[in-house]
């Protein structure tokens, strides 16, 4: 679960980070109440979002040369940006083509940059460790730095138990050419972030940038946090933060019904039985020549509602030419599961070919179902042959 920038802050600071006084704003008056409380000029609006990117994004439909967080030096200004900002959807490279709408802006008083770093936690599968990085490559091009210059990011293994140790926080600080007070104040930002990814499980936690201003505060100028989602029950509070209006619907709807569900850019709908095995079914259809639409994984033990529904959530998405049902049935038998896909076919309305494989325990008395119901559901037997049929139903061939 992803949370804003003005929460992530908030997170921070109560773990004694410093971060620049910001106000939360909904509407261009609260923009301009928040801009008077600051004594005025200069500010920073900044369009609260949860993709990244926002200072290079655009406003689809606006016309305006600014992005998603832009600094002002008048209240004329800021009501203008604000009402833009409030209006039109904020496209960044991490959003889709059409943007997202933006409900809330971060009233930020403006710091005055002398340098930007980078600062970032991560859980590192490679060692098993969550791993602190950072690097005085800061800024919004930390993505070229990882990519062109590696060996300019670094790196500390954080013991999962004592968190980020006083020598490991130093030899960063050190390292990254802090120097005087300005060590101490980066190290206790360094812990504040520690504390918190570990404390309250996080996936991941940046400050882009950290900076240091001309006056020689160390402040969390950008911050972006990603909770694992199998520990929110631990974090009420931190649940509480979700912000369903961020999520994609479908994705939303496939959590309600204890379905996993990505949305992909595909045309071919996915139904499948285990992670594992939606992973290599969506593996075979890119093999053939096809692009999945969505990864579906109904579990183990999936229902005639969740199979419903499932088929609902994918027939919904009008990218979608043709479905693919590929089920292992290993605890669900395949005749049951055959008689949730005639159910739900009856209940849905298919308007896309749909084709069915099945494998495992009961497969005979599954594929006799389907052949007898009369219905227009090719069968497959094999991955590759349900693979190529879909493709090829997907591309209108027979
Ligand atoms: P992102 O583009 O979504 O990562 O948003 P950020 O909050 O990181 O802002 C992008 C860039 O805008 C930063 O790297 C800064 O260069 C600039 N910026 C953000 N806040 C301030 C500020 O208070 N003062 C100044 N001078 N620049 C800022
Ligand atoms: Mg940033």
């Amino acid at each position: 679960m992803k949370i804003h920038e003005y929460q992530a802050k908030e997170l921070l600071a109560a773990e004694g980070a410093a971060v620049p006084p910001g106000k939360v704003a909904t509407s261009v008056d609260q923009a301009l109440a928040a801009f008077d409380s600051f004594g005025g000029a200069p500010v920073v609006l900044k369009a609260q979002i949860h993709a990244g990117g926002r200072g290079k994004g655009s406003f689809v439909g606006s016309g305006a040369d600014f992005g998603g967080v832009k600094y002002l030096t008048s209240r004329e200004k800021v009501g203008e940006v604000a009402k833009v900002m409030l209006a039109y959807p904020l496209q960044t490279k991490q959003t889709g083509a059409d943007g997202q709408k933006v409900s809330t802006l971060l009233v930020q008083k403006a710091a005055d940059i002398a340098k930007e770093y980078y600062l970032g936690m991560v859980l590192d599968r490679a060692s098993g460790v969550p791993v602190m990085m950072a690097s005085a490559e800061g800024g919004v091009d930390i993505e070229e730095v990882a990519a062109h210059s590696p060996e300019k990011i670094l790196k500390e293994k954080i013991s999962p138990e004592l968190g980020l140790l006083p020598f490991q926080a130093r030899k960063l600080a050190f390292e990254l050419g802090f120097q005087g007070d300005q060590v101490a104040q980066a190290e206790g930002i360094m812990r504040a972030l520690s504390r918190v990814f570990l404390e309250k499980d996080c996936s991941i936690a940046e400050i882009n940038p950290l900076v240091v201003t001309k006056e020689g505060k160390v402040e969390a100028l950008d911050a972006k946090m990603v909770f694992d989602d199998n520990a929110l029950f631990r974090h009420p509070e931190i649940a509480s933060l979700r912000d369903e209006s961020e999520e994609d619907p479908a994705e939303l709807r496939a959590a309600q019904s204890g379905l996993s569900f990505v949305r992909m850019e595909g045309s071919i709908g996915c139904l499948v039985n285990g992670a594992g095995l939606a992973m290599s079914t969506m593996d075979i259809i890119k093999y053939h020549g096809g692009e999945p639409a969505n990864f579906l994984d109904v579990g183990g033990g999936a229902n005639k509602d969740q199979v419903t529904e499932a088929f609902r959530i994918i027939l919904s998405d009008k990218r979608v030419k043709a479905v693919l049902v590929n089920i292992f049935g290993g605890i669900m038998k395949c005749d049951t599961i055959a008689q949730a896909i005639l159910a739900a076919f009856k209940e849905v309305g298919f308007h896309v070919p749909l084709v069915v494989r099945l494998e495992g325990t009961n497969v005979d008395a599954g594929k006799k179902l389907l052949a007898e119901s009369g219905l227009n559901i090719a069968a497959a037997s094999g991955m590759a042959e349900a693979a190529q049929k879909v493709v090829d139903a997907a591309r209108g061939k027979k």
